[in-house]
């Protein structure tokens, strides 16, 4: 064992990783040397110029779930096909309809009442 691991030593002393390597498959940017160098973790720069990202953003924030507003109401069973493609979307896991309640509907009104009145009174003059 101790053999196998002074072999992979010699092994990485002759044939080193890149600081591309090291810095990962998400690595970004690094604003000092312009190589794709800043660690995706740590944010440090793999070829060793000291530049980094932390405690700036260098993590993307990570999505869970997506709101999807209609153009207009849409009947519960009118909506299921389009539920159902959204489901076959890669990643969706789960689709969750939201039934229209009472305050939406008397809100939607109420704007609908006055945007009225506001055209009324500018085609009044
Ligand atoms: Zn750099």
């Amino acid at each position: 064992m101790p053999d196998a691991y002074a072999r992979l030593m010699l092994e990485r002393k002759s044939n080193p990783c890149t600081p591309e390597e090291q810095a990962g498959t998400d690595a970004s940017r690094c604003p000092k040397c312009k190589r794709m160098t800043l660690h995706q973790h740590t944010g440090e720069c793999m070829n060793g110029c000291r530049a980094t990202t932390k405690g700036k953003k260098n993590m993307t924030d990570r999505i869970n779930a997506l709101t999807i507003v209609l153009g207009e109401d849409i009947r519960e069973d009118d909506v299921e096909s389009l539920c159902e493609a959204i489901m076959h979307m890669r990643h969706v896991i789960h689709v969750e309809k939201n039934v229209k309640d009472i305050g939406s509907l008397v809100s939607e009104q109420r704007i609908r009442q006055e945007l009225s009145t506001k055209l009324w009174d500018v085609l009044k003059g």
